[in-house]
């Protein structure tokens, strides 16, 4: 029921959210309510099925209902151990459970063969012994009715004859297939005599070479959700036409109970991005990335290893919503959720990606000071600190200084002053190029003893404050900066005659950075360690290949929105 609030206005519930109510106000369920989330284990889960296991396991949650896992594992020659395993790893890490409920498709193998059996016999449905581009000749068209085939009118016993030995083995690939009998001029081209089981002689990863029968998607998918006793079965749009044929598959066979009740919602896109198994699959077969959970992918691995949290993976989704029409996302969103999210979690670090030699000349050379520095800003209300080493010589981002500065530049520059995080003001009194290229190397600088933790004395004006690192104490480290996979936001836009969505991939979507130098204070935190590189973005340390003397880190994302700006610019 919509709770009212202070005021008295209807909270909005979405539309999958206001039918269950009312299904359990009228008690069509007897008030339960039963959800499925069921995959295909032919690839990685991504971010558009964490929308639907959002959705899924969300209500049964919000409803005192149950979610059930169920593996549409009908295809033999695609699913594989490897992806249920991690299929059910993605879940559990976005904060699901299933609990004793795990269901495969492939258990009710014998169930499906048994309702073909019955539908032969009824004579719904007959073995057709054409060939695969024979029976699409004789679909039609959206606008032509279909044809019968010429063995459509075979007898029931003839069908239970060929449908046993089909089981059996006695036939080849493709040799027969068993159809449901309804209309080859029905108006919905999903209704021409579907098929509904065909003969493949694959090993199944669960069930061997025990069978050569599969069922089709159309006939298994309903009857897993009756088989289950799910009330609702929330499918993305595209499924919509497929009512039908559920609706005649449970009719055939005689399902009686109240039906499960088919919801279709809006799939999640979002831009820069391809959300498809099939696609996916393509990235990594073909070297485009470095395998199914390469920090750019869109599958939940790809994003964990990116760094991003479960929390802003649901924030997402509750913020995208669930709706009726088609949309895209903006990529903005996503990363809006994942800054939200980690900006109060990661501890402030420096970290210098393209590091410039600075010498503090008026600082004794063995000297050294450990700076005892926040580890979060004002508003994020958070304890805790970290020891800095500061000492004669170290880093800064090369990008910090410019010989000839812009007006409105207020880092380091000949003769300029800048605050240096954490520690002292310093100012540039010399610049050391190399003689042969003419490339800065190194800026000679003085330091003001008395701005540790204070403002110049006589009242002077700092204006900017950059990152540092103490060159003697500073950890090398490989910083991986991971950007957008696609360079436009619809893969499948501006493409030519025999080009794919491949020729859309973002060139820079990763730029390695090595080695990189990182206060000191990071050498032994585990792998998976979150942090905010100040000024740089939210970074992981990589949970695969960082160690403690070899750091790597992924960058997450950045602090701002770079792409807007650059698409304001253009
Ligand atoms: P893919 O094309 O990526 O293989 P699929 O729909 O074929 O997608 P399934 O494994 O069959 O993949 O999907 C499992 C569940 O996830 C289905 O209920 C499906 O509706 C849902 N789902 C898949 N992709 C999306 C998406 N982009 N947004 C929302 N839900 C999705
Ligand atoms: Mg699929």
């Amino acid at each position: 029921m919509a709770e009212s609030d202070a005021e008295g206005t209807v909270e909005s519930k979405d539309f999958l959210r206001t039918k269950i109510e009312n299904d359990i106000r009228t008690g069509k369920y007897g008030g339960r309510v039963a959800t499925r989330f069921p995959p295909e284990p032919n690839g990685y889960l991504h971010i558009g099925h964490a929308k639907s296991i959002c959705l899924n396991f969300g209500v049964a949650e919000e409803y005192a209902g149950t979610c059930n896992l169920r593996y549409d594992d009908t295809n033999p020659d695609t699913a594989t151990q490897e992806f249920v395993d991690s299929m059910q790893a993605d879940i559990r890490w976005l904060g699901y459970d299933w609990e004793d409920r795990l269901y495969f498709a492939s258990d009710y193998f014998e169930q499906f063969y048994e309702w073909a059996e019955k539908l032969v016999r009824e004579d719904k449905a007959y073995v057709d012994s054409s060939s695969e581009e024979e029976i699409r000749e004789l679909r039609g068209t959206v606008t032509e009715p279909g044809r019968p085939s010429p063995y459509r009118e075979r007898t029931p016993e003839e069908n239970l004859d060929l449908l046993r030995r089909m089981k059996a083995g006695e036939f080849p690939n493709g040799a027969h297939v068993l159809r449901a009998k309804i209309d080859m001029a029905h108006p919905n081209m999903v209704m021409r005599d579907p098929l509904l089981l065909r003969i493949r002689h694959s090993t199944h990863y669960r069930r061997g070479d025990e069978w050569c029968l599969y069922p089709m998607y159309d006939y298994a998918h309903c009857l897993e959700d009756a088989i289950e006793d799910i009330t609702h079965s929330f499918c993305t749009l595209e499924f919509r036409n497929n009512r039908e044929i559920y609706d005649w598959v449970l009719d055939a066979v005689g399902i009686e109970r109240p039906r499960t009740e088919q919801t279709e919602f809006a799939r999640l896109e979002l831009d820069y991005t391809v959300l498809s198994k099939r696609r996916l699959i393509r990235l990594v077969n073909e070297g485009h990335v470095a395998g199914w959970d390469d920090p750019r992918m869109p599958t939940i691995a790809g994003i964990r290893r990116r760094g991003v949290t479960p929390e802003a993976v649901r924030s997402l989704c509750e913020k995208v919503g669930v709706a009726d029409v088609k949309s895209r996302t903006d990529y903005a969103l996503f990363e809006y959720a994942i800054r939200d999210d980690l900006n109060w979690r990661s501890p402030r670090r420096l970290a210098v990606l393209d590091p410039l030699k600075v010498v503090i000349t008026d600082y004794p050379e063995d000297a050294e000071e450990w700076i005892d520095a926040p580890s979060f800003p004002r508003d994020v209300d958070k304890e805790g600190s970290r020891r800095m080493p500061f000492s004669r010589e170290l880093w800064i981002e090369r990008a910090d200084f410019m010989e000839e500065p812009p007006r409105k530049f207020h880092r380091l520059a000949p003769g300029r002053e800048v605050r240096l995080r954490h520690a002292y003001v310093i100012r540039c009194d010399e610049v050391v190029k190399d003689p042969e290229t003419g490339e800065v190397i190194e800026l000679r600088c003085s330091h003001d003893p008395a701005t540790m933790g204070a403002n110049p004395a006589d009242g002077r004006r700092i204006k900017g404050t950059i990152h540092w690192v103490s060159a003697r104490h500073a950890l090398p480290a490989e910083v991986r900066l991971y950007d957008r996979l696609f360079a436009v936001a619809d893969p499948d836009e501006g493409l030519e005659e025999g080009e794919d969505f491949t020729k859309n991939l973002n060139p820079e979507s990763l730029v390695v950075v090595n080695p990189a130098r990182v206060e000191p204070s990071l050498a032994d935190d585990p792998p998976g360690s979150r942090y905010q590189f100040e000024r740089s973005g939210y970074f992981v340390s990589d949970a695969s290949d960082s160690a403690p003397g070899a750091l790597v880190f992924n960058r997450t994302v950045t602090l701002r929105d770079s792409w807007a700006k650059i698409a304001a610019r253009s």
